[in-house]
């Protein structure tokens, strides 16, 4: 069976294990539980980083799992590292995001977060996050710009190279010990082929679940050209890099490890890097 979780990353269902229902149709709006109402629809103006949180906010945690399932691969005749990364929702209420753009002649749908409240309803905050729709790599699909950041540099050195991967479709992909999943696969996907003249998008993680990043998925590594092999590095990933969304606390956005990475294997010296 094809999987979505493969479907949405554009690699071939017979390369993953998974097993997920295939995709339905594009649900507009979002799943409510008792007592909450849908959020307002998103007003338009400039705003800096993430608004603050106010009271009666359930906010969203993002936690950055620690980074595995680490390969030396090749993108071409380029050798990389690939490895696989997990952004956890250990928050009290959902990361749910609507993007908007007037028309598909606009590339970027500009992001709104909406928090859940505690009385139930939605507080809708505006944000400088986009979404844009990813035609390269076999995604095909609506990704959230700058959810997530790679970088890999020298154990000894102090310059930082970047990852390929700029793009993320966030979902429910795992319970952790969750609510029921508000994102899940058959109605939210972050759109199709035929779908990327769509002007409104919503996707998000509910709270108590992860949105998993296989290492295999197209964009999930770093270049290693030109760097000394064998040698130790240290492999950084941080969830919402550039602070655009509204959380509980960013002091666990971020995790490290330290690799030993030769022409063909890696292997995992420690946990963070210092
Ligand atoms: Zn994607």
């Amino acid at each position: 069976m094809a999987s979505s979780a493969a479907l949405r990353h554009g690699v071939l269902a017979a390369t993953v294990a998974l097993a997920i229902s295939s995709c339905g149709p594009q649900e507009s709006s979002p799943p409510l539980a008792a007592g909450e109402t849908a959020p307002a629809a998103a007003e338009t103006s400039g705003s800096a980083t993430a608004t603050p949180a106010a009271p009666g906010d359930r906010l969203p945690d993002l936690v950055m799992l620690p980074v595995r399932s680490f390969y030396v691969a090749y993108e071409g005749d380029k050798r990389v590292l690939r490895f696989g990364t997990d952004v956890a929702n250990r928050g009290e209420g959902p990361l749910d995001l609507t993007g908007v753009r007037d028309s598909p002649r606009e590339a970027d749908l500009q992001v709104t977060q909406n928090i859940l409240q505690t009385g139930g309803g939605w507080r809708s905050a505006e944000t400088d996050a986009v979404m844009r729709f990813e035609a390269v790599d076999g995604h095909d699909h609506f990704h959230v710009q700058d959810f997530e950041r790679y970088r890999l540099r020298p154990e000894e050195g102090t310059e930082w190279r970047g990852s390929h991967k700029e793009g993320f479709c966030l979902r429910d992909d795992g319970n952790l010990g969750g609510t029921t999943s508000r994102y899940d696969d058959d109605d939210f996907y972050c759109g199709a082929d035929e779908e990327q003249e769509l002007t409104e998008l919503r996707m998000g993680l509910s709270e108590g679940w992860v949105d998993v990043y296989d290492w295999y998925y197209p964009g999930q590594y770093i270049d290693l050209e030109g760097l000394e092999l064998p040698g130790n590095f240290c492999v950084e990933a941080e969830a919402d890099p550039d602070g655009l969304l509204v959380e509980k606390t960013r002091e666990n956005n971020t995790t490290s490890a330290l690799v030993r990475i030769t022409e063909t294997e890696v292997s995992l010296v420690r946990e963070e890097c210092q």
